[in-house]
């Protein structure tokens, strides 16, 4: 994992790297070795769940169904979604041993030498869940009852992004909602969400600037979908200035995918029509350190109305 005494580190990393460094001391963020994947205290825990209970309660008018995955989504699908084309970078593939006694001795000579042994292992089945909504649109496939659906889930999600940037993390949870439906419903749903949004925020207590924003498409082809993205505005982020004003971190996503979604996994309206979708994702981990750099490092510290709002 790397360390402050790097003398090259940039004056933006040597700050993440203080922050992170008082986080592990107040125990609220375990190390592991590797940049990126950190255990969480209760009170870590306690905030996270109190964000996303203030999240639902907030959107309880919608009545969503609420559905929780184990984080992966099956290869077949993974690969349906276009994932691996746009952002081959960030992908974590699970693989297994499938080999014979004598491969195995193999793998452990491999092993005990200290090479490289992955060579006898193949992919299974699963890929790790690159963002929270993934599981749910196979769920959906056919024809959608009137009215659409809102769907509310959560889960851990993988992305290969190693960084000393305790907000950039390789495994971390998105709490999020998802409107399936009539395209002008969804993007009036999505609209309601810049308000409720706002209104978050705001009870927690967090600074915040709404911008839109585009994914890390891979490569060259990559730039241009970015653009057409930001364009079209389909992708809008909550940035907090957690780490200062010059380098926002994005806390809160509001995505519209037009009928990418519907159309991959065969989802339709009641009447066989063309369905859009839309998700709003909330990064529980980004958002409990957000609170805790804006509030401090001890809840007991915090505001009473932030604390009542989180039940902390
Ligand atoms: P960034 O631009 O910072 O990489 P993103 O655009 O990739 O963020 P989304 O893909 O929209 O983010 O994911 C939804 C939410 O998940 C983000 O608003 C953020 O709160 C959170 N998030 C994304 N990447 C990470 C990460 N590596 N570590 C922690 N939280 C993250
Ligand atoms: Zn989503
Ligand atoms: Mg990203």
């Amino acid at each position: 994992m790397t360390e402050l005494t790097n003398s090259a580190i940039s004056e933006i990393d040597s700050k993440r790297l203080k922050f992170r460094q008082r986080v592990f001391d107040a125990g609220l963020l375990v190390p592991s070795g590797v940049d990126g994947v950190y255990g969480r205290s209760a009170v870590f825990e306690a905030i996270v769940a109190g964000l996303a209970s203030s999240v639902n309660r907030c959107a309880a008018a919608d009545g969503a169904e609420s559905y929780r995955f184990p984080p992966v989504v099956t290869r077949s699908n993974y690969v349906k979604s276009d994932h691996l084309r746009s952002f081959p970078q960030l992908t974590g593939s699970i693989h297994s041993f499938t080999g014979t006694d004598r491969d195995h001795l193999e793998v452990m000579k491999q092993v005990d030498a200290g090479e490289n042994w992955s060579a006898h292992f193949t992919p299974t089945d699963i890929m790790l869940c690159p963002a929270a909504c993934y599981p749910v649109y196979p769920m959906l496939a056919g024809r959608l009852r009137p009215g659409g659906r809102v769907i509310e889930t959560q889960t851990y999600v993988f992305r290969h992004e190693p960084s000393v940037d305790p907000m950039r993390l390789q495994f971390f949870r998105q709490h999020e909602h998802i409107r399936i439906g009539d395209p002008n419903e969804v993007l009036a749903w999505r609209n309601t969400w810049f308000d409720r949004a706002h209104e978050l925020l705001t009870a927690w207590q967090l600074p915040f600037l709404a911008k839109v924003a585009s994914d890390p498409f891979f490569g060259r082809g990559g730039k241009l979908m970015a653009k057409s993205q930001v364009e079209q505005a389909l992708k809008f982020e909550m940035n907090v200035p957690i780490m200062g004003e010059d380098h926002p971190t994005a806390c809160v996503s509001l995505n519209l995918h037009h009928d990418h979604f519907s159309h991959t996994f065969g989802i339709e309206s009641s009447t066989g029509g063309v369905v859009h979708t839309s998700c709003i994702g909330f990064g529980l981990e980004r958002l409990t350190l957000g609170l805790l750099r804006f509030h401090g490092l001890d809840v007991n510290d915090w505001p009473t109305a932030v604390r009542s709002e989180l039940g902390v």
